[in-house]
């Protein structure tokens, strides 16, 4: 996940990371009210998950509370690198003196962790490590050991980094080795790490991405997930625990087992080529031991998206027979029809593996409407790719 400018800020504040006193705004009022908080000379920084802001016009400098406002105007709703603006950070503004560039990543390839380091910051990174990558030392950093301040010191060395800011360099590394590995971060990057006229050194830039996966020990980081940004669908499906992705096409997918739904979106893809170009509506995967519980949540999920025209339900029978498959969909409709859903797209079920004879038995006895069972997984696909292109 990756964080908005400000959120950063917070993380390095609290782990120690100079930052400058900022707040943020959401209407050009707003960013007067923060002005005249911070008082003096401000910048005033469009949030966006891209970089390049300041040449794409959404970082200003503002003389005070007027200008902020007006600047904010201008900010606010500005489209940056196809990402539109919704709010602005406002903060004291700096006295630079000169620009570095600081970062730390998990290096997959190297199965490690690397710490960068140049003296060429403010300017795009990825340009100075192809221009001159003499100027960008880099580290890879014992996870045991961590960023301690003698490997900072090295790192800082090698950059060539002016005597009079290494100390405060390595502090600063120090403390952003505690945002990655406390935080469970899998980059951190300050660019530009300025050197102000007062001769302090403070992060001017701030860019995190958390690692996803460690969420589970990180409850603070809640508060960082973007709903807006967020598919409704997707939201409700990880309420729900479910392994959703809303993709763009009219055949719902339903399926055990992640492989088996991938190869179901690429058997759907194929089959709708005959129905008009018909797609997968989504990736959902209920998992090896499906209750009807979990089918019935599958399915309202799917059956709520207004994009969806049929539903495809491919089980493979395992630990998980067929018959406890069928049972599951014949209560998952009884459940969805008991919390008022009335189910108008056709369902395809296609049932192979453990117990599919009794499973496809079970289906049959119930006779539920609109639900229809194919016992290969090529027909199944066919039929819910054809309904899907009648628009039924
Ligand atoms: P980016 O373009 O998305 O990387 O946004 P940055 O936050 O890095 O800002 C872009 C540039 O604006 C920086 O490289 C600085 O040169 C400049 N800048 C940012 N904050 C200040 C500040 O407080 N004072 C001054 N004078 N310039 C700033
Ligand atoms: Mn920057």
């Amino acid at each position: 996940m990756d964080l908005f400018e400000h959120q950063a800020q917070e993380l390095f504040a609290k782990h120690g990371v100079p930052v400058s006193r900022n707040r943020v705004a959401t209407t050009p009022d707003e960013a007067y009210a923060a002005a005249a908080e911070i008082g003096g000379r401000v910048v005033v920084k469009a949030q966006v998950k891209t970089g390049g802001r300041g040449k794409a016009g959404g970082v200003k400098l503002a003389d005070g509370p007027d200008a902020a406002r007006e600047v904010a105007g201008a900010i606010l709703g500005m489209d940056i690198k196809g990402h539109t603006v919704h709010k602005v950070l406002v903060t004291e503004a700096s006295d630079i003196v000169d620009e570095y560039y600081a970062s730390l990543l998990l290096d997959r390839s190297q199965r490690a962790f690397l710490a960068m380091v140049s003296r060429q910051g403010g300017v795009d990174i990825e340009q100075v490590a192809a221009e001159s990558p003499e100027a960008l030392a880099r580290l890879h950093v014992d996870p045991a050991r961590g960023l301690d301040p003698d490997t900072a010191r090295r790192l800082v060395t090698d950059a060539d980094l002016p005597d009079e800011v290494r100390d405060a360099v390595v502090d600063i590394l120090v403390r952003l080795w505690d945002v990655f590995r406390k935080e469970d971060a899998t980059l951190v990057e300050i660019n530009p790490l300025a050197r102000l006229a007062d001769g302090t050194v403070r992060a001017l830039d701030g860019k995190v991405t958390l690692d996803g996966n460690a969420r589970f020990r990180q409850p603070g980081h809640g508060e960082f997930v973007d709903i807006s940004a967020t598919d409704p669908l997707e939201v409700r499906a990880a309420e729900k625990h479910l392994n959703y992705v809303k993709l763009d096409g009219q055949v719902g997918v339903i399926g055990n087992g992640a492989g088996l739904v991938m190869s179901t979106l690429d058997v759907v893809a194929y089959a709708g080529e005959e129905f008009g170009g018909v797609r997968p509506a989504n990736f959902l995967d209920i998992g090896g031991g499906a209750s009807a519980e979990v089918m019935a949540d599958g399915l309202e999920i799917i059956l709520g998206d207004p994009d969806v025209r049929s539903v495809f339900v491919n089980v493979f029978g395992g630990i998980t027979a067929c018959d406890a498959v069928a049972d599951g969909i014949v209560q998952a409709v009884g459940l969805l029809t008991a919390r008022g859903e009335t189910i108008t797209k056709p369902l395809v079920v296609r049932l192979d593996g453990n117990n599919a004879a009794q499973g496809r038995k079970i289906l049959a006895e119930a006779a539920l409407d609109g639900v229809l069972t194919v016992d290969t997984m090529d027909g199944a696909a066919r039929l819910a790719a054809e309904l899907a292109g009648k628009g039924a």
